[in-house]
């Protein structure tokens, strides 16, 4: 039996007038759910260098660098986003709650580099 040539064009013309699946990003965005984790934000001045981030980190994302603070040179955590697996292991193991996965999302780049944060720019 032939196959009716009408369904394609009607087929077609419905999907012309569906709303589109894609939203007007960044002007327009998603909202998050509660327990959504995004980028990292240090409070650098309760940050007390001790590492355990950069040791539970499953996946190396973590580097300790050197960065100037009020009271001199501090080691602290250096998040390399293109490596992390936003599992919340290093806000979870942090003793002074100054490291916590935020809900922003929006961390899109043309240059790889630029995902490597560096203390100042989290905090
Ligand atoms: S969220 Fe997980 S993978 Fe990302 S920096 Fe923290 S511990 Fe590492
Ligand atoms: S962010 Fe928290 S866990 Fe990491 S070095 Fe600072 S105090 Fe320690």
């Amino acid at each position: 039996m032939a196959a009716n040539p009408v369904t394609p064009v009607v087929k077609v013309a419905k999907e012309l007038f569906k709303k589109p699946f894609t939203t007007e990003f960044p002007e327009q965005r998603e909202e998050i759910v509660d327990n959504y984790r995004g980028i990292h934000k240090l409070d650098m001045k309760t940050c007390i260098s001790c590492s355990a981030c950069a040791r539970i980190c499953p996946n190396d994302t973590i580097t300790m660098v050197d960065t100037e603070t009020d009271k001199g040179t501090k080691i602290m955590p250096e998040i390399n986003l293109e490596r992390c697996l936003f599992c919340a292991l290093c806000e979870e193991v942090c003793p002074t709650d100054c490291l916590i996965l935020t809900k922003d999302y929006d961390f899109e780049r043309y240059d790889r580099r630029e995902f490597i944060k560096r203390p100042e720019e989290l905090d």
